[in-house]
């Protein structure tokens, strides 16, 4: 079994994004800038917030974390987001969900200028998306295209599941790959005999958030497995996927293992995002 390396992705995505860095720099007198916003004190989004904050320096670009408290009002956190939007330093804005609940998360997205969403994730980042011209592609969807590029691995003409259909992946997923000329299906909790569908599939893209819900039996024989699901706490205490990885070798042909599949991908797509959004707002595209 091939296994589809996404750290390694990751790297090469981030090697190749330096001389851009390097150019724009040296064009604009500034490096691209993404600014994270996180409310609230949930100590898992504080590290991938600080991880992204980290993968933005070592390409060159800066990034600022906005740290607020978890008693913030819908408008101040609306108002610092305008602010953001105003703000011509910055050239990337992300907000780090979940939001604490008295908070309004789709009010808060949407409120993200789409010059300057890295995420894709606004209704008109999307819009744009499915209407096939995008500002910048989802991050998590376009990360796992471009795992199968690098290991050269055309989806045209194949059958392709993705299992679950959320805004952030699923459903651009489906897009991806169909724009990439596969034929897709997607699959979600009222699916019946999930099973029987994805044993028909070339390639299974699960991210239906269920931790090591499919294995061996439910891929074909030399399927390719793309596993977006990430979970604390799976056997040993480590972070798991939706998939039952250790099942997969000698059946499948391929799949991403978790972690160190997709996970390093989406941030790498981040940051990729972030600096084309700010060689848009510069004129360098
Ligand atoms: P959501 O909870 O928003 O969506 C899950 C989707 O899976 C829904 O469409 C749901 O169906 C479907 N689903 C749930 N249970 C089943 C089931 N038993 N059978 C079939 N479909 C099912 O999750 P996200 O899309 O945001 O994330 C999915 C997973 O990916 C999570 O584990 C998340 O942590 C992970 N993730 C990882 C990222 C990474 O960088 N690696 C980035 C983003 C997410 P329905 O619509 O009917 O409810």
């Amino acid at each position: 079994m091939l296994i589809l390396n996404g750290k390694e992705v990751a790297k090469e995505v981030r090697s190749s994004l330096a001389p851009r860095v390097v150019s724009f720099v040296k064009e604009i007198g500034r490096s691209p800038h993404l600014s994270v916003i996180i409310v609230g004190d949930d100590g898992a989004s504080h590290i991938y917030v600080k991880n992204k904050k980290i993968a933005c320096e070592s390409v060159g670009m800066s990034s600022t974390i906005h740290s607020l408290p978890s008693n913030t009002t819908q408008q101040e956190l609306n108002d610092k987001i305008i602010a953001l939007n105003q703000d011509d330093k910055v050239d990337g804005i992300l907000v780090q969900f979940p939001l604490p609940k008295h908070l309004n998360s789709e009010e808060v997205l949407n409120l993200v200028s789409s010059e300057k969403d890295a995420d894709g994730l606004t209704y008109v980042s999307l819009g744009y998306f499915f209407a096939g011209k995008p500002v910048v592609q989802p991050c998590t969807p376009a990360g796992v295209m471009t795992i199968l590029k690098h290991y050269d691995i055309s989806v045209e003409g194949l059958r392709a599941v993705v299992v679950g259909r959320s805004n952030i992946v699923g459903k651009p997923m489906a897009q991806l790959l169909t724009e990439a000329n596969a034929t897709v299906t997607v699959c979600h909790s009222k699916t019946k005999n999930l099973s029987a569908v994805t044993r028909e599939a070339d390639l299974v893209v699960v991210a239906a958030g269920k931790a090591r819900m499919l294995g061996k039996e439910d891929f074909k024989k030399d399927a390719i497995v793309v596993d977006v699901g990430m979970h604390h706490g799976g056997p040993a205490g480590k972070l798991c996927g939706d998939v039952r990885f250790e099942e997969l070798d000698g059946w499948v042909k391929a799949a991403t293992p978790v972690p160190g599949g997709v996970g390093p991908m989406t941030i790498a797509t981040l940051l990729q995002n972030t600096c084309l959004l700010a060689e848009k707002r510069a004129g360098l595209r």
